[in-house]
C-alpha cells in the first residue's frame, strides 16, 4: 500500500538539494498543475523504472534554530532513520571526507538501514580517483554522480531501488475503512480524534493496529470497521523534529498515502490560510475521498449567512476540490460529530465506486450527442469506448480517435455528466483518453 520512502541525508552544500531536483523533476513537469498549490521541494513522489517511491531531502527540514551545524545533521539524520526505507548519504567528492560526513556515517552505520553513499560533484571522469577515499567510510561503494551534470543519477537509483522491502505490510482487510486527519497544527485534529473514539457507539478495539509502530486505531461504529491512520502522529511525541512543521506535514502526507478517506480539517475560528491550501491540494492530488471538516465552530460568531459565506470562500479557495462534502463541527461541544462517520462510510462506497461498462458507455455516447466534441482544425474527437480501469479513485479510460483532440473543458464536461449520473460525493476522478490502436 505505502510506497517506500527514500531520504536523503548529508551535511549542507554537498548537493542534496540539487540531487533531489534531478531525482523529482521530470515528475514534477508532468504532474497536472493545480492552482493555488504551492508546491514544497522537501517532499515528493518520484518513480524509477516503474518503483514508485517518496523522496524527502532532509537538509530542507528546519530544526530549532538554536541547533549548532552538527546537531542539526544529526536530527536530519535521526529522522531520516526513522522514516526511511532506504538512506542515501551525499558527501562531497571535490571536498573529501570530513568529521561531520564521518559522524553521520556512524550514526547510519548503527541504524542499520541501507545506505547508498553518493559521492557529488564528480562532474567528469578525470574526477573519479576522487571517489576511493569514500570507502573509509564503510558505508560500501561509493556511487559517483554529478547531480549537475546529471550523470551517475541512473545507477544510484537502480542501486536505491534493490534495497526496497519486498513486501508492504498488507494492512487491513478490502472493507475496512481507513481514515486520516490532515491539517496544519491546532486546527483540532487530536481534539477531533478524540471526540470522534469518544462517541458512544464507537467500540475502540484493544488489539494494537499491525503495523509497525502500532500507531494505527482500528474500531468498529454501526458494524462497520474503521482504522484511523497514524493516530500516534496527532500526539505531539516529544523529538526535536516532532515539532517541526515541514515534518508533521510529511508524516500526514504518508498517513493520507495509506487512507481511503481523508479529514482536511480547517479551523473555523481563522478561517482559510495559505498552508491550508498546500494541504488541500495534496489531498487532492493523493486521489483519496476527501472530506473538508470546518472545527472549532462553537467559537464562530455567527449569523444566518456565516456559514454559506464559509462554504462560498472554501468553494473558491479550494476550486479542485468542488467534490467534496464540508461539515462544520466542534470537537469541543461534539456539535455535529456525530454525522462524521456516516460521512465517511458514504464517501469511501463513492471511491470505490464501479460503473459497468455498458451503463458507461451509453452514458458517455449520450453525452457527446448532446453536446458534441468541439473540432480541433477540422477534425474532431471521437470516443469509441469508455471502461472504468480502477476503483479508488474511480478512474474511466476512453479510447479516442486521437487523444490531442481531448481538450480538458471537454474532459470536464464529461467529468460532470458521470458526477450527473452517479453520486460521486467526496471522491476525484480520474479520466484517462487513449488512442485507439
Ligand atoms: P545542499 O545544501 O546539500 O542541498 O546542496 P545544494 O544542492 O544546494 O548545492 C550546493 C552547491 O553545490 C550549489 O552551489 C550547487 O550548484 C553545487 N552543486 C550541486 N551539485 C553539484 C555537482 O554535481 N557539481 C558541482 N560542481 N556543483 C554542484
Ligand atoms: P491539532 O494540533 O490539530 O491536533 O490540534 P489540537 O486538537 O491539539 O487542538 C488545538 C487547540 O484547539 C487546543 O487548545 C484545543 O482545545 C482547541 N480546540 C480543538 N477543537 C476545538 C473546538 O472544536 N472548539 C474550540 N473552541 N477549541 C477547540
Amino acid at each position: 500500500m505505502a510506497n517506500p520512502v527514500v531520504a536523503i541525508v548529508g551535511r549542507p552544500n554537498v548537493g542534496k538539494s540539487t540531487l533531489f531536483n534531478r531525482i523529482v523533476g521530470e515528475r514534477l513537469a508532468i504532474v497536472e498543475d493545480i492552482p493555488g498549490v504551492t508546491r514544497d521541494r522537501l517532499y515528493s513522489q518520484a518513480e524509477w523504472l516503474g518503483k514508485p517511491f517518496h523522496l524527502i531531502d532532509t537538509g530542507g527540514i528546519d530544526f530549532d534554530d538554536h541547533d549548532e551545524l552538527l546537531e542539526s545533521i544529526r536530527h536530519q539524520a535521526e529522522l531520516a532513520v526513522d522514516e526511511a526505507d532506504v538512506i542515501v548519504l551525499v558527501v562531497d567528492g571535490t571536498v573529501g571526507i570530513t568529521d561531520q560526513d564521518q559522524d553521520v556515517a556512524r550514526m547510519l552505520f548503527r541504524s542499520k538501514k541501507p545506505v547508498v553513499l553518493a559521492v557529488n560533484k564528480i562532474d567528469n571522469p578525470q574526477r573519479l580517483n576522487d571517489v576511493y577515499e569514500f570507502y573509509s567510510l564503510g558505508m560500501g561503494e561509493p556511487m559517483p554522480i554529478s547531480g549537475a551534470h546529471a550523470t551517475g543519477i541512473g545507477d544510484l537509483l537502480d542501486e536505491i531501488i534493490k534495497h526496497f522491502p519486498e513486501y508492504e505490510d498488507d494492512e487491513y482487510d478490502e472493507d475496512v475503512i481507513r481514515v486520516s486527519l490532515i491539517g496544519r497544527p491546532n486546527v483540532g485534529k487530536s481534539s477531533l480524534v478524540n471526540a470522534l473514539l469518544g462517541e458512544e457507539r464507537v467500540i475502540v478495539s484493544d488489539i494494537a493496529g499491525t503495523t509497525r509502530d502500532a500507531i494505527d486505531t482500528p474500531f468498529t461504529f454501526e458494524g462497520q470497521e474503521y482504522v484511523l491512520i497514524d493516530t500516534a502522529g496527532m500526539r505531539k511525541r516529544g523529538r526535536v523534529y516532532e515539532s517541526t512543521e515541514k515534518y508533521s506535514v510529511m508524516r500526514a502526507l504518508r498517513a493520507m498515502e495509506r487512507s481511503d478517506v481523508v479529514l482536511v480539517v480547517i479551523n473555523g475560528e481563522e478561517g482559510i490560510i495559505e498552508q491550508d491550501k498546500k494541504v488541500a491540494g495534496y489531498a487532492h492530488e493523493a486521489g483519496r475521498g476527501v472530506i473538508i471538516v470546518v472545527n472549532k465552530w462553537d467559537a464562530v460568531e455567527k449569523d444566518e449567512r456565516t456559514m454559506n459565506k464559509f462554504i462560498a470562500d472554501i468553494r473558491e479557495e479550494f476550486k479542485y476540490l468542488a467534490y467534496a462534502p464540508i461539515l462544520f463541527v466542534s470537537a469541543k461541544t461534539k456539535q455535529r460529530i456525530q454525522t462524521l462517520l456516516p460521512k465517511v462510510k458514504q464517501v469511501a462506497e463513492q471511491h470505490a465506486m464501479r460503473i459497468a461498462t455498458p451503463v458507461l458507455n451509453d452514458l458517455i455516447h449520450e453525452a457527446t450527442t448532446v453536446t458534441p466534441p468541439p473540432s480541433d482544425k477540422g477534425r474532431r474527437l471521437r470516443i469509441n469506448y469508455a471502461t472504468q480501469v480502477a476503483v479508488k479513485p474511480p478512474t474511466f479510460v476512453l479510447f479516442v480517435n486521437d487523444t490531442e483532440l481531448m481538450h480538458f473543458s471537454y474532459q470536464r464536461y464529461l467529468e460532470n455528466k458521470i458526477r450527473e449520473a452517479f453520486p460521486l460525493e467526496g471522491t476525484p476522478v480520474r479520466i484517462l483518453a487513449r488512442n485507439k490502436s
